[in-house]
């Protein structure tokens, strides 16, 4: 049977925020313990990885090299007068409000670990240069190291990060940078689908004017959350015109809102696009009772988002995904939607239910205007896609 590898490296422990912040970094633990219980026969679907960190080099890939050397200054407790040049306000500790000591590293782990999920899904198995020491450990059990089509990097999806500038608790971009090595690695053609509750704006940023990434960010309506971008209108420039595809939802869109768009714009884009690898980003923050974002997915549309990218990437790309996943601001839901999603993508049976579902919306909440919504989009993205024609 073919593992799905999942890569966790417990120095992204350190990626947090401090205390009275939404982004804590026990998740990543709580999830561990939570899917080991929930799945007895874990080690026969997964294969865990302990990734290794990145280089500068790899970071220059999107962020500018100002930038980094700034983030590991401010990271080793040195007091910056002009630190709101590379940071907003969420990106510190809201105690002492400075970066929290060891934050660059832990998020230089994170890219590592996604690049080398890009790797490891393109590749099937590590290349040497990895195996010979840049750290890659295999973690406990045996890694077969061949035949990986998915790969889960966890505490990556960090999607708000921008070339010059952190925000939105993201500090470089490995959503971006797993891309941009794919790309150098000759994948000509690749789609990210971010599914996060919050516009992929840094995302949005890097591939602006590229049309060898498809990318289509599925989030709340950017007038009622962070970051305010995501507009039915953003679609890209240049050569990426029609490449960037925003599909703002409204509030409380629920399971049957989200697999609309699935059926409507993300397959027949997908179909017709026929990506070598898909990237999936986002965690459990669309889910309806999230305490951040104002969406309405319950346990069961996790699942369904994870089983229609399995589908989706079966379809047109062999398989082969890369799995991003570290958002979600209800720390006891977490855990559940998180493995649903995961479920989901490998097609798993894990018995999970929403733990109190009495505030949920109700099953269509949402869908008729998520309809209008998508027959917007479809006006707009004609002039670029066939299957809109
Ligand atoms: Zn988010």
């Amino acid at each position: 049977m073919v593992k799905t590898a999942l890569l966790y490296n417990p120095k992204i422990r350190e990626y947090s925020f401090g205390k009275g912040h939404p982004f804590t970094s026990e998740r990543f633990e709580i999830f561990l313990k939570f899917i080991k219980k929930k799945l007895p026969n874990f080690k026969s679907f997964f294969g865990e990885i302990t990734p290794p960190t990145t280089s500068s080099k790899d970071l220059e890939l999107f962020h500018v090299k100002e930038y980094i050397e700034i983030m590991v200054k401010a990271s080793k407790g040195t007091i910056l007068p002009n630190i709101f040049k590379y940071t907003t306000v969420d990106n510190l500790d809201p105690e002492t409000g400075y970066l929290p000591e060891g934050i660059e590293e832990a998020a230089r782990m994170v890219v590592g670990s996604s690049i080398l999920a890009g790797e490891l899904v393109l590749k099937g198995k590590p290349s040497t240069r990895a195996k010979l020491g840049a750290g890659l450990v295999p973690h406990r059990n045996k890694v077969s190291g061949t035949g990986f089509k998915k790969a889960i990097s966890l505490g990556g999806g960090l999607h708000h990060a921008k070339s010059e500038k952190g925000e939105g608790f993201c500090i470089y971009n490995d959503v971006v940078i797993c891309a941009k090595k794919l790309l150098k690695e000759g994948v000509n053609k690749i789609l990210i689908l971010d599914t996060d509750a919050h516009a992929g704006n840094g995302t949005s940023e890097a591939f602006w004017e590229d049309n060898r990434v498809l990318f289509i960010d599925i989030h709340q309506d950017p007038r009622t959350l962070y970051p305010g971008t995501g507009f039915l209108e953003e679609i890209g420039k240049g050569k990426g015109e029609g490449f960037t595809v925003n599909i703002p939802l409204p509030m409380g869109a629920s399971d049957d809102a989200y697999q609309y768009v699935f059926e409507k714009i993300i397959f027949p884009l997908a179909e017709e696009f026929r990506p070598k690898i898909i990237i999936r980003n986002g965690g459990s923050d669309p889910y309806f009772n999230d305490g951040l974002t104002n969406l309405g997915l319950t346990i069961d549309g996790f699942k369904m988002i994870g089983e229609n990218v399995r589908k989706l990437a079966d379809k047109v790309s062999q398989g082969k995904e890369v799995d991003l996943i570290a958002s979600g601001y209800n720390k006891e839901i977490l855990p559940f939607a998180w493995a649903a999603l995961i479920a989901g993508l490998l097609n798993l049976n894990i018995e999970l239910k929403d733990p109190d579902k009495s505030l949920a919306p109700s099953k269509n909440s949402g869908l008729e205007e998520t309809k209008e919504i998508v027959e917007e989009l479809k006006k707009i993205l004609r002039n670029y896609w066939r299957c809109f024609q």
